[in-house]
């Protein structure tokens, strides 16, 4: 019989992009309030690996080993702005709400795909900003319905 203490609630999908690491974990910790109950991967370009035909099996078997072993119940996907591997940075835009409408739209996506595999699963989308102001990072999270 499986331990229930071996399962886990949520499986957050990230970049791994450094800027953004410890800011994601805290606002998972202690805005989400899933300290000790999520899963964690992050990858080169987050939801960029999910739509690409190339990818895309590869990673969502992945996502399906936490899905199956730990049981999880949710999957918080996060993209950001300035993603240089999945996007080649906010230069490749027009302006910010062109970037903002461009990875929303690929968000959206993603939790159709993740949905078509784990039906049962709820998916929950967040894009993450970042201010650099005298010499003050200001990090924030909006979620995407
Ligand atoms: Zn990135």
């Amino acid at each position: 019989m499986i331990k229930k203490t071996k399962w886990c609630d949520s499986l957050v999908i990230t970049c791994s992009d450094f800027r953004f690491t410890t800011a994601t974990q805290e606002f998972i910790n202690n805005r989400l309030d899933l300290k000790g109950n999520y899963d964690y991967i992050s990858i080169p370009g987050s939801i960029k690996n999910l739509l690409d035909r190339n990818t895309r099996d590869l990673v969502l078997n992945k996502f399906g080993v936490s899905v199956r072993l730990h049981h999880v119940k949710r999957v918080i996907i996060l993209g950001h702005e300035d993603c240089s591997i999945g996007y080649g940075g906010s230069k490749n835009f027009k302006d910010s709400t062109d970037e903002y409408k461009m990875i929303c739209k690929d968000l959206k996506k993603a939790r159709t795909r993740m949905g078509i595999r784990f039906p049962h699963l709820k998916v929950y989308l967040y894009y993450a900003t970042l201010l650099s102001e005298n010499n003050q990072r200001i990090y924030n999270f909006e979620q995407i319905m």
